[in-house]
């Protein structure tokens, strides 16, 4: 049986998972930024929570954590390398490491460059991918803390997952990501044809997220870096891949 993904918007623009094993009964939620709206739905499904997965240390991802482990005991997992900043960790893992969740493997990616620290978390076997504020729908994190060719080399990992992975990241901010994603791929048919679908599900309230990456592939200008197209735009056809990511990203820090 495959695993159950909830979508849960929180805050004013963020959103957290839940993952459930019926099997085992094996939950997991992904990053805290309120506890009121995952107790609610752990509620209303007759789930008891097991396992919280830490992306990165803002406040946005970890400030609704003492409130719900006080409520809902789990055992909390987040990065080694930023233990020190975030709140305290049962597992701390590691680029590289893997753990098991409800018989599935959940594979550890570094994607550092939103901050120095941000992990993703994958599962192969379910096909999805936990990427908070590295890889979001047609856009990438800020970079408060990584540099452009750090955050180039983490989202060139999630890239090279299959392209039919769900990727799960932690913002509602689709709608302001696709217009400025226009500005630098205007002729892309598949970007002009996202942009309609997300105004429609916008104007009713629906989450946009979670997308596919290969969604991502074909309209985020953050993994296109190569594409011919958005190299004349930006008069950089003889430029690296790196070099054209950064000049994105600085464009879209000015938007
Ligand atoms: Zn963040
Ligand atoms: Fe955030």
């Amino acid at each position: 049986m495959p695993l159950e993904l909830v979508t849960l918007p929180a805050l004013d623009d963020n959103y957290t998972y839940l993952l459930h094993d019926a099997k085992t009964g094996a939950t997991a939620v992904i990053d805290v930024p309120d506890a009121a709206p995952i107790s609610a739905a752990l509620k209303e499904r007759g789930w008891t929570l097991t396992e919280v997965w830490l992306t990165h240390h803002h406040w946005d991802h970890v400030d609704g954590l003492p409130d719900l482990l006080a409520a809902h005991p789990a055992q909390v997992t987040g990065a080694a390398a930023d233990a020190h900043r975030l709140p305290a960790l049962d597992r701390q893992v590691s680029d590289g490491d893997s753990f098991t969740f409800g018989g599935e493997e959940v594979q550890i990616f570094d994607v550092s460059g939103h901050t120095v620290g941000h992990i993703a978390l994958y599962l192969p076997t379910s096909g999805i991918v936990f990427t908070a504020d590295s890889l979001m729908a047609m856009g990438c994190g800020r970079l408060f803390e990584g540099t452009p060719a750090q955050m180039w080399e983490s989202l060139s990992k999630l890239a090279a997952l299959p392209p039919e992975t769900t990727v799960c990241s932690g913002h509602e901010y689709t709608a302001s990501n696709v217009k400025f994603a226009l500005t630098v791929d205007p002729d892309n048919p598949a970007l002009k044809s996202r942009a309609d679908e997300v105004s429609k599900l916008r104007a009713d309230g629906t989450p946009t997220v979670p997308s596919s990456l290969s969604e991502e592939l074909s309209t985020n200008p953050f993994l296109r870096p190569a594409d011919a197209g958005i190299r004349k735009n930006l008069g950089m056809e003889s430029a690296s891949d790196a070099e054209v990511f950064a000049e994105i990203r600085a464009r879209k820090d000015k938007f």
